[in-house]
């Protein structure tokens, strides 16, 4: 039963912030997603966005009692200090601090990839599992970790950087000076760069999964994607004993294609353990959003009405 109280969930990515109101019994009232605006300063769009979406949840009878702001890049969890997100442009902002200070309600903030694996532990693919690992693959990739049902940020918040796992030493240069890393192979930019680099096409990686069936050059550079993919995962796997494997981000979209190889490739490689299960996000793209949320009702002390939101439907 809603007692007339919500929260708001937002995940602030560089091309697309997504916004979540959700009643603090579990009920998604409200969904937007809008380009994300670089504003001259950030926190003064933030601020804003927040005001019009409280404003927005008195117009549904609800009463905002805090809010999760989430978004990418390295961050101090002791702080939420964004210390560098390149796709934001962001340096130094002491983010959650200024939103605190200024915000009309409640903020707490975090990063967007750790969010999702929230959400998908509490609501989504890794239901009630202690031990998961979270990849998204997307523009590039990154990992929530999720052990003993701790999520790991790391010494300097860094933890998960999995698309720069070195998974081709000595191959292909990444734009982060090393060579050989996951996200050259098998993120969406990967794809489509190699793609073109190959037949002169510019294709987007869906394009590409698009031409799996009469295009031979689609066939390999997706092959090696998703062997690319198997062979981080089957390291992850050893390093943190995963119970699940859950994919997400944008390249989900590619299903069984995505999922079957990867499946195999991850089982292939370890042979002398099981493979743990991979599974397809549930939660899609509002996994960092709901996370976003989850954490708001945490920081309100209302962690104990999550239980009540596992009745959130899948997507
Ligand atoms: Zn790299």
């Amino acid at each position: 039963m809603s007692d007339g109280s919500a929260v708001l969930g937002l995940d602030v990515g560089g091309t697309t912030t997504k916004a979540l109101l959700v009643a603090t019994d579990g009920r998604v009232v409200h969904e937007e997603r809008r380009a994300t605006v670089p504003a001259a300063d950030p926190v003064d769009g933030l601020v804003a966005e927040l005001d019009r979406l409280t404003v927005l949840a008195a117009g549904h009878g609800l009463t905002v009692v805090g809010a999760g702001v989430v978004t990418p890049g390295l961050i101090e969890e002791a702080t939420g200090t964004v210390r560098y997100a390149s796709n934001l442009g962001w340096r130094d902002l002491p983010l959650r601090a200024a939103l605190q200070a200024r915000a009309g309600v409640p903020v707490t903030t975090g990063h967007d990839v750790r969010a999702a694996g929230l959400a998908e532990q509490l609501l989504g693919a890794a239901h009630g599992v202690d031990d998961v690992l979270l990849v998204t693959i997307g523009t590039g990739i990154a990992a929530a970790l999720v052990s003993g049902g701790r999520p790991l940020a790391g010494g300097t918040g860094a933890a998960g950087e999995i698309g720069h796992a070195p998974v081709r030493p000595g191959g292909e240069p990444c734009p982060c000076g090393q060579r050989g890393c996951l996200e050259v192979y098998a993120s969406g930019a990967g794809v489509a760069r190699r793609y073109e680099a190959r037949t002169g096409q510019a294709r987007s990686a869906a394009g590409v999964v698009g031409r799996l069936d009469e295009d031979p050059v689609a066939r390999e550079v997706w092959a090696d994607a998703t062997s690319a993919l198997a062979d981080a995962l089957v390291t992850a796997t050893l390093l943190l004993d995963p119970s699940v494997v859950v994919l997400g981000g944008g390249l989900t979209a590619a299903a069984a294609d995505l999922l079957d190889p990867v499946r195999a490739g991850l089982a292939a490689g370890l042979t002398w353990r099981p493979a743990p299960p991979v599974h397809l996000t549930r939660l899609g793209s509002l996994a960092g959003s709901l996370g976003a949320a989850a954490m708001a009702m945490t920081h309100v002390g209302r962690s104990a009405d999550l239980v009540g939101w596992r009745a959130v439907p899948a997507r």
